[in-house]
């Protein structure tokens, strides 16, 4: 999940779509007995401004299976979600946004803070599930 941005340049696409499939680590710090299903389906957008800054919005979709977060029973949840407009600059010392070197954007940091961000607080088996 790199975008060669100094190639896309050339060849003139200065925005386009993302779209590839992302295999979260195993130490992915994710609910109690939750794992993801399969691997995590990731699109976007990209915006490559004049002076090289990247604007980049990704949208998140998998599977979260384990156990209900009150009773234990097997609970589901099929999770979309889609970040704010994610800015990637070449400052080093811009502490608001991602960095990178002006070449080679690395999405993989990016796409580990918003599955973080995406995950519920709980995994329910059912909406009303009381732990009963
Ligand atoms: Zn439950």
């Amino acid at each position: 999940m790199i975008l060669e941005i100094k190639k896309l340049m050339a060849k003139g696409a200065y925005s386009g779509e993302i779209s590839f499939d992302y295999q979260p680590p195993q130490d992915l710090n994710l609910l109690p007995l939750c794992k993801i299903d399969g691997g995590v389906k990731v699109e976007g957008t990209y915006e490559i401004f004049d002076g090289g800054e990247v604007e980049v919005t990704l949208k998140l979709s998998y599977k979260l299976v384990g156990q209900c977060s009150y009773c234990l029973a097997d609970a589901e949840e099929q999770i979309e979600y889609s970040t704010e407009p994610l800015l990637f600059v070449t400052d080093k010392d811009d502490a608001d946004n991602y960095v990178y070197d002006g070449n080679r954007l690395d999405l993989s940091q990016a796409v580990v803070d918003a599955l973080l961000f995406s995950q519920p607080e709980v995994l329910l088996c059912d909406n009303g599930c009381k732990g009963e």
